[in-house]
């Protein structure tokens, strides 16, 4: 058993895994999650200072539900996030779908080719297979 302090209230609680938060801090999360999703699915055009204002939680918060695809908002809702690589507005998750699909397939790509080196400098120097970075 690890005794840590909570990062929220700074209470000494026994940690067992995830998150550095003790059990009421992380209840009273959960609970503020709750009525965040009950007011964004109430309030289809609220923004994100609108779901601070009248729920009471720090931006940084309704941003990481957000980053975590918990807080899904609807098409045509104001709220907004950018995508970690390109910066286009997306509504949920990191990436756009784009980049979702880039990532994905660069991956899968890189896991075809055991022979063409470790490092990203070797594939791209790899003849047979050209790469054009024109972006
Ligand atoms: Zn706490
Ligand atoms: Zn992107």
């Amino acid at each position: 058993m690890e005794i840590r302090n909570c990062r929220k209230c700074g209470k000494m609680f026994n940690y067992i895994t995830g998150p550095q938060v003790c059990q009421s801090c992380k209840e009273a999360a959960e609970k503020k999650f709750q009525e965040v999703k009950d007011y964004v699915r109430d309030h289809k055009t609220a923004s994100i200072p609108d779901i601070c204002k009248d729920c009471g939680v720090e931006p940084k918060q309704v941003q990481q539900w957000i980053r975590e695809e918990r807080l899904i908002f609807a098409d045509d809702s104001p709220v907004k996030i950018s995508c970690e690589i390109c910066g286009k507005q997306i509504s949920t998750g990191r990436y756009c779908a784009q980049c979702k699909r880039d990532t994905a397939a660069g991956i899968s790509e890189a896991a075809k080719r055991p022979d063409s080196g470790s490092s990203k400098m070797n594939l791209a120097s790899n003849s047979h297979k050209m790469h054009t970075f024109n972006n």
